[in-house]
């Protein structure tokens, strides 16, 4: 049996996965000897191959689309920030070999945001798009910085009605259509669809962004996103990808592993140069 730390992501599909790259760097960085690959698991293989995978000496575990729902499920225990996310990313073996189930996304984005690009959250009126996984991974951590308010617009308005309902005990959040947003204006406006990803862009008016506003598209590419663009051509202050929340949610989970926080910035760059 190998003697290093193993850790993994499982996902489908996994093969673009940043994240061994991600943790190499890292462990070399702050001298922990592990292992770290990518798996590729669908959803009717999950329960088994995170069953062998612990039971082999896995340490810890990302799970990255489809499977943070069954993660969740599978959990015995989990943080506040995944119970109400209804999401897990990251799996921990306790020392009681015990599984532990967190949600480092909307930690990572919260850093990425604040410490990286110094944007302010607090009473800040903020836009998510979109109502699927990385939203619910997401509107806790924002709504700990105290925003003024949280509203998010979804294609499908019943979803982002519904989980605006499962957030509104933590803070001000409301769900809507995308109809629903003329006349307002916001000071950050994240893209947490999947838009991103087949090169769309939501149906979203030229009035929405604050003057000093910023954009932030939860998606990342080798080449500036639709949104990412339009946040430019909006006059955004910023107008980012998801690469800094990719490497900070990384981060978190190294941390919760390992006890060993690793300087991100030096990893962002990086990433950064490679994808040139
Ligand atoms: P889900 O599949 O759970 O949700 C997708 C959401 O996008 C839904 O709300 C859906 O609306 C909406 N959507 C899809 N296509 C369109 C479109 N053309 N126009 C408008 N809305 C659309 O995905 P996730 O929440 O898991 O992921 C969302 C994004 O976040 C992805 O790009 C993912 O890569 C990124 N992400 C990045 C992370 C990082 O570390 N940088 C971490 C986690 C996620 P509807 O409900 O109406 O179908």
């Amino acid at each position: 049996m190998n003697s290093l730390d193993r850790y993994a992501v499982f996902g489908s599909p996994i093969k673009h996965s940043k994240s061994p790259r991600i943790h190499q760097l890292f462990a070399e960085q702050t001298e922990q000897v592990l292992q770290y690959t990518a798996e590729l698991v669908d959803a009717e293989q999950f329960e088994v191959a995170v069953s062998h995978f612990f039971s082999n000496g896995g340490r810890g575990l990302n799970c990255t689309v489809p499977l943070k729902e069954l993660a969740w499920q599978y959990a015995p225990h989990k943080t506040e920030r995944a119970q109400l996310a209804k999401a897990v990313n990251t799996l921990i073996m306790q020392v009681d070999g015990s599984l532990l189930g967190d949600n480092t996304d909307g930690i990572g984005l919260v850093t990425d945001l604040m410490l990286n690009h110094h944007i302010c959250l607090k009473h800040k009126k903020i836009l998510i798009l979109g109502a699927g996984g990385a939203t619910r991974g997401i509107i806790l951590p924002l709504q700990e910085q105290m925003p003024l308010s949280v509203t998010v617009a979804n294609r499908t308005v019943a979803k982002a009605v519904s989980i605006a309902n499962e957030f509104k005990h933590k803070g001000l959040v409301t769900g809507c259509g995308y109809s629903d947003l003329a006349g307002q204006r916001f000071d950050l406006i994240l893209n947490a669809t999947s838009a991103s990803l087949t090169g769309e862009l939501p149906p979203l008016a030229d009035t929405l962004l604050a003057e000093q506003g910023s954009c932030y598209d939860l998606a990342y590419a080798n080449e500036p996103t639709a949104f990412v663009r339009w946040g430019q051509s909006q006059h955004a202050i910023h107008s980012l990808d998801g690469l800094g929340m990719l490497v900070e949610q990384a981060a978190e989970a190294f941390y919760l592993w390992r006890g060993v926080r690793p300087d991100t910035k030096a990893v962002i760059q990086t990433l950064a140069t490679e994808r040139q």
